[in-house]
């Protein structure tokens, strides 16, 4: 689908992806006197939000010359950002090299499906392997939790990056089927990767 593209590389914000590579949750974090009186980290806030007003504002009417641009924001749609792997966009089916999905419909997903968004119908292969004949998403219905992909004992469906052409007039339109919900395993790299970590550690 044309608008399902995720392999740009453009930083978010300006800031490089390298910096947005998920880190550890510090659950504990005990707060210094300073902090605990807040109006000051109120004012650092409002420094922040006011310096980027600024920058952007004036980046408009006065680009620098000969400079990169300083405006804080992107130009969508002719610059895209690349989400970080922890972004929870639409959930996709993982596609193996062969062409098939690598969903075995155990139904696993089905089942926890906090809005009912999938139905899954399962069939055997010749080889008696398992397989999802049908698998269909309503995602007028998902809310975006990714209980689907944390319950998947395949990795078979993860949270791409993909938000774009989920917002509709019709709601028939966002039914999408096993078909339309394949993708190489190479484009849902960074989020397998990302998955691995959070749920093999555990640390919330
Ligand atoms: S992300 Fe949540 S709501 Fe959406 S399909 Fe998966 S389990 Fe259902
Ligand atoms: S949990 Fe995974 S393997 Fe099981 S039906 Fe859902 S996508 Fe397929």
């Amino acid at each position: 689908m044309a608008d399902l593209d995720s392999t740009n590389k453009y930083p978010v914000m300006g800031i490089s992806i390298e910096k947005l590579k998920p880190k550890r949750v510090r659950k504990n974090i005990e707060l210094t006197l300073w902090e605990r009186l807040y109006i000051f980290e109120i004012v650092r806030g409002m420094t922040i939000t006011t310096k980027h007003f600024v920058v952007n504002m004036f980046g408009f009417i006065l680009p620098p010359k000969g400079k990169k641009r300083a405006i804080i924001t992107v130009y969508y749609p002719e610059e895209k950002v690349t989400l970080p792997p922890a972004y929870r966009g639409r959930p996709v089916l993982v596609m193996r090299e062969n062409g098939t999905e690598k969903c075995v419909a155990c139904g696993l997903c089905e089942s926890i499906c906090p809005a009912s968004a999938i139905s899954i119908i399962a069939e055997e292969r010749e080889n008696g392997e398992r397989y999802p004949s049908s698998y269909s998403l309503d995602m007028s219905r998902c809310v975006y939790c990714g209980f689907c992909e944390e319950v998947c004992p395949k990795e078979a469906v993860v949270m791409s990056a993909e938000y774009e052409g989920l917002a509709k007039r019709d709601r028939n339109s966002l039914h999408y089927t096993k078909e339309m919900l394949l993708r190489p395993e190479k484009s849902v790299k960074d989020r397998l990767e990302y998955i691995r970590g959070i749920y093999s550690k555990c640390n919330y």
